[in-house]
């Protein structure tokens, strides 16, 4: 398995104003590419601390983000030029790249734009169709490749799928590493490490593949994914595809419904999916999560076949007067209460004309707990043609946590019900589904 490294660039990555998420995404892909990601390293905009962090490469391959921009203190390009000991070049095709990009956007080009066409000479020039930067790659004189894209997140993003992998897959012989997914929602980790654990315990005997297999735990509150890998054990043996597959049925026995998904779509996606297939569309009522179930489904690209739209219904005065919810309801059992979720959920499906509505109402605090209700006492209703469920859940964690946990919980009990209908179920989603065109 060829050896990485990542090397992100930027003052701010480590004075805490940026959340260094390029990191983490280059990190996601080189190890679904078949890279082995020995190190990551940030260091500031200097141009002696990029040179020693380059020179230190002894690795396979060195992916670089940021320091690409036009401004004094973007000094990737003269810096990856010194380590590779050729000079810094302009580069025309990226002069007048930069310069189109100006006039598409109907502004003149300052003249410092100039020097992000400046690039190490005899490098592969990464095009950029969204920035201003070209990225570059070179090899270094002890053999490293090294790729140097954009810090903007999108623009890496980018670049690295459409120019930096194909590259990678020619230079490298990467094998094919087989995965699975299975999403979680219902269990903490170690509950669920609990079940399955001794499940695949019992594999690992069955085949040097399997007895190699690298279980990944990501838990992210509510959610939980197991990430199965075919990692070579000795003699380089592999798990299938299929041996990964024959975690499906145990795996499912075992987590049962909190087990919702397997492969790469998550939940916002198979929700819609699941109604897309059906035929039937979907609405939201939401009180304290202030419309994060509407903000998470309008996030996938194609939601509005689905997705009739929400109420964001704060105020008792708009749960009446918009939802329908009675006041004597509101008066008798208050705001957060099965009644009035389940009132919610109706008077959604109704205002909204949708024919599955779901509804959230709960507190949030930090305020407003009480002794029998609690501060992450949430009640959620879904309604459908055929009734009406509801649940009542108890969240731990601030404000932010509870609206964030109590946002995905409400889409899960969608899906749960879209299953207990026989409309959805557990298994990867069909090519053909929205899956592949996520936001
Ligand atoms: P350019 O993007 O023009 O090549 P640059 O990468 O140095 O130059 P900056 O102006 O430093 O650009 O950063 C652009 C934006 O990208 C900033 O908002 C910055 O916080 C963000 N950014 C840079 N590096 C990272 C990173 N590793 N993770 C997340 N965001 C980043
Ligand atoms: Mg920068």
């Amino acid at each position: 398995m060829p050896t990485a490294q990542i090397l992100t660039i930027g003052d701010e990555l480590l004075s805490g104003d940026t959340v260094n998420t390029n990191l983490a995404f280059l990190g996601e892909r080189l190890r679904q590419l078949g890279f082995e990601v020995v190190r990551a390293l940030s260091v500031r905009d200097r141009i002696p601390e990029i040179v020693a962090a380059i020179g230190e490469v002894s690795v396979d391959l060195c992916l670089v983000s940021g320091g690409l921009g036009p401004t004094s203190d973007d000094l990737t390009a003269e810096a990856v030029a010194l380590a590779a000991g050729v000079p810094l070049v302009r580069d025309a095709a990226s002069e007048a790249a930069i310069a189109a990009m100006f006039a598409a956007m109907g502004r003149p080009m300052p003249d410092i734009n100039r020097k992000q066409a400046d690039l190490p000479a005899g490098c592969d020039v990464l095009h950029n169709p969204i920035g201003t930067a070209p990225g570059f790659a070179v090899a270094l004189p002890r053999g490293s490749y090294v790729a140097c894209m954009p810090g903007v997140p999108r623009e890496m993003k980018r670049m690295m799928t459409e120019q930096v992998e194909p590259r990678l897959r020619r230079r490298f012989a990467l094998p094919d590493i087989p995965r699975r997914i299975y999403r979680l929602i219902g269990r903490g980790e170690s509950a669920v490490a609990v079940e399955i654990e001794p499940i695949l315990a019992a594999a690992r005997a069955r085949s040097p593949g399997l007895a190699a297999v690298y279980l990944h735990y990501r838990a992210a509150t509510p959610q939980v994914l197991l990430i199965l890998e075919g990692l070579a054990g000795e003699g380089g043996a592999r798990a299938t595809e299929e041996e990964l597959r024959s975690f499906d049925a145990p795996f499912q026995a075992a987590l049962r419904s909190s087990l919702y998904g397997i492969g790469e779509a998550e939940l916002e996606v198979r929700v819609l999916d699941a109604c897309r297939l059906a035929g039937l569309t979907l609405a939201t009522a939401e009180s304290c999560t202030g419309g994060q179930v509407a903000a998470r489904l309008t996030a996938i690209a194609g939601a509005s076949d689905v997705f009739q739209g929400g109420v964001v219904a704060y105020a008792n005065a708009v749960k009446t007067a918009v939802l329908g919810v009675a006041e004597d309801t509101l008066q008798t059992h208050g705001a957060v209460s099965e009644p009035v979720a389940r009132a919610m959920a109706e008077g959604a499906r109704r205002a909204l004309g949708a024919d599955v509505a779901v509804a959230i109402t709960g507190i949030a605090g930090p305020g407003g707990g009480t002794p029998e209700k609690p501060v992450g006492t949430v009640d959620f209703a879904v309604a459908d043609a055929e009734g009406c469920m509801h649940k009542r859940v108890q969240l731990w964690g601030d404000r932010a946590l509870i609206q964030h946990v109590a946002g995905i919980v409400a889409l899960k009990l969608v899906w749960d019900r879209l299953v207990a209908r026989g409309l959805a179920r557990v298994g990867e989603l069909d090519a053909g589904g929205i899956s592949g065109e996520r936001r």
